[in-house]
């Protein structure tokens, strides 16, 4: 069972929970962890058990990215916004850039998501 993280912007939020629905036989299988926002979304979208960080803009990415940092994430997917500002652009750079140095799988998008679920 790996350790799952989710995470999507604000603009990011539908098109998770369609693509966490889509794959929800496959997630069901795995632990799911996410921001606050976007957890809550992605349990009343699919259902699954999700634990709940705190926001993202809270200090819910900086939660992932020590998870990563301890060796506790599998894998992140993490909808990104390229077209919006965010107000933790530091907090999205750090989690992204521990995702990176950890060699943790990192889908910033559906296709790369599809790809790295298939991967597991
Ligand atoms: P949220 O945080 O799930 O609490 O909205 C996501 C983010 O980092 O913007």
């Amino acid at each position: 069972m790996a350790h799952i993280g989710l995470v999507a912007h604000d603009e990011k939020k539908d098109d998770l929970c369609v693509w966490a629905a889509h794959h929800k036989e496959k997630l069901s299988q795995h632990e799911l962890w996410a921001t606050g926002t976007t957890g809550g979304r992605l349990m009343a979208a699919t259902g699954l058990p999700v634990t709940l960080l705190k926001s993202g803009p809270l200090g819910g990415d900086q939660q992932l990215g020590a998870m990563i940092a301890e060796g506790k994430l599998d894998m992140l997917i993490f909808f990104i916004d390229p077209l919006s500002a965010q107000p933790h652009d530091v907090d999205v750079k750090a989690l992204t850039r521990l995702a990176t140095l950890y060699d943790v799988p990192l889908a910033n998008n559906k296709s790369t998501a599809d790809a790295v679920l298939a991967y597991l």
